[in-house]
């Protein structure tokens, strides 16, 4: 426990802010395991890493995102400057998500005169003011992809397919694509409308959030979470039903691509996706076990159409569609379901060091072999053989070198192979051959 004495001999503990947690090294192999097979598929379909800041002017999100969602709302953090004065205040956030970021980085580089659409994806945390419970934490990590400048239902297929392959890849089998199109802001009024009337006359034994959602968003009643509300859903009008003649074409395409490629798929014509700035498609990805009972929940990733976002920062009209995994999430399903991940890969080789001549040449020892490619350790806090051998093995680690007074004075090491235990003296200037003789072939 991190106890500091702050003023007036007050004791405070020091600890991780609630609802954003570390990444400890032990879980390290789900991270790499998962930035690794995302970075192969969508390099593979031609997607290259962006990076935009974590702190973003406010404005960027406010209104595309909207203003009465509960992220603008209730959830995004404001940061403060000590030493701003009003007149010099900037209104920064912490971005929320990185769809708006990309969108920016896009009309500010003058990517439109690339070849479209430009194909980006990203990793890193976002943050939310969200209410910390299993799978849902103030601080997480996205992991995303982007693909802006093109309109066509084309790529919307893609990007589902991608993600399809995404969770299969990561040995997710059991997950359904929920899918459906919610048209653009003028095709939707007239469904406002009708969702409005079909709600009213419920409204008095409605939660107190859809009361004030129907005034300010009233696309969000259909995806509200409470008994009280839950129960009215059946009913409701069909998005669908009132789409535009453009949309609906769009949108059959979309699904005869995903026929096309065989990916299975849910039309939830109740699926909105909360946010302002979304078009036309619109689907999440839901894991599908006993052990989460709401899987709607839980969506391991979602993503949409946004052809009007561009705009909405401020500038010129530019199509895009892209989708977000949480990455935690996706940890939490692999956990939940046993699914055995491979761990990292124990180093090369661990240096053994006997007496203090030799403790000053197995730095120098291991930087030579790490340059030749090899990953090396070592403990320098030990003395003994025995207990360096021990760690040694610990590590799981295939070769073990060992150098003691009489090797530095000889020119040579000592190899031993920590599987069958056998040692040799090797000359200094072999050695990088005789590891590379013996190691491992998968290693
Ligand atoms: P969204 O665009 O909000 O649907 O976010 C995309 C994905 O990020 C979701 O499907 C979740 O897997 C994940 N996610 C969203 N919010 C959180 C949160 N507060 N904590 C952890 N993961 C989240």
């Amino acid at each position: 426990m991190i106890l500091l004495k702050i003023m007036n001999n007050k004791i405070k503990q020091i600890r991780t802010v609630k609802g954003m947690d570390d990444i400890v090294p032990e879980d390290n192999n789900y991270w790499e395991f998962i930035e690794a097979s995302f970075k192969e598929i969508l390099m593979s379909a031609g997607f290259q890493r962006i990076v935009t800041p974590i702190v973003e002017d406010a404005l960027l999100f406010e209104r595309p995102i909207g203003e009465k969602t509960d992220i603008i709302e209730k959830e995004m953090y404001y940061l403060e400057r000590k030493n701003d004065d009003d007149d010099k205040k900037e209104r920064l956030a912490l971005r929320p998500e990185n769809t708006a970021s990309v969108v920016r980085s896009y009309l500010e580089h003058g990517m439109h005169v690339k070849t479209q659409p430009v194909k980006v994806f990203y990793f890193g945390p976002m943050f939310r003011h969200d209410k910390p419970q299993k799978g849902r934490f103030r601080q997480f990590f996205h992991i995303g992809a982007e693909a802006i400048g093109d309109d066509d239902p084309m790529i919307d297929a893609e990007i589902i397919s991608i993600s399809y392959r995404l969770l299969k890849k990561l040995k997710i089998d059991n997950f359904s694509i929920q899918i459906n199109s919610i048209g653009t802001s003028k095709t939707r009024e007239s469904f406002i409308k009708k969702l409005k009337e079909y709600y009213h006359p419920y409204l008095s034994d409605m939660c107190d959030e859809c009361k004030s959602r129907i005034k300010t968003n009233p696309l969000r009643l259909l995806d509200c979470k409470q008994q009280s509300c839950q129960r009215y859903k059946e009913g409701t009008p069909q998005i669908i039903d009132y789409l535009d003649t453009k949309d609906k074409s769009h949108f059959m395409e979309v699904l005869e691509y995903l026929d096309e490629l065989e990916i299975p798929y849910e039309l939830n014509t109740h699926l909105v996706r909360g946010l302002d700035y979304y078009t036309r498609t619109v689907f999440e990805i839901w894991p599908q076990t006993d052990k989460i009972k709401d899987p709607s929940r839980f969506a391991v990733g979602g993503g949409g159409r946004y052809d009007g976002l561009a705009e909405l920062i401020g500038g010129k009209s530019v199509p895009g569609i892209g989708f977000a995994f949480g990455v935690e999430r996706i940890i939490e399903i692999l956990k939940m379901t046993d699914k055995k991940i491979k761990h990292s890969k124990s180093p090369d080789i661990f240096i053994v060091q006997l007496g203090g001549l030799a403790k000053r040449k197995s730095l120098k020892a291991a930087e030579i072999l790490r340059e030749e490619g090899f990953s090396v350790v070592f403990a320098a806090n030990k003395d003994s053989v025995k207990s360096q051998l021990k760690l040694a093995d610990r590590l799981k680690v295939p070769i073990a070198l060992i150098i003691g007074q009489k090797e530095v004075l000889d020119g040579t090491l000592i190899l031993r192979d920590m599987n069958g235990g056998m040692q040799e003296t090797v000359p200094i200037n072999m050695v990088v051959d005789e590891v590379r003789k013996r190691l491992p072939k998968d290693q």
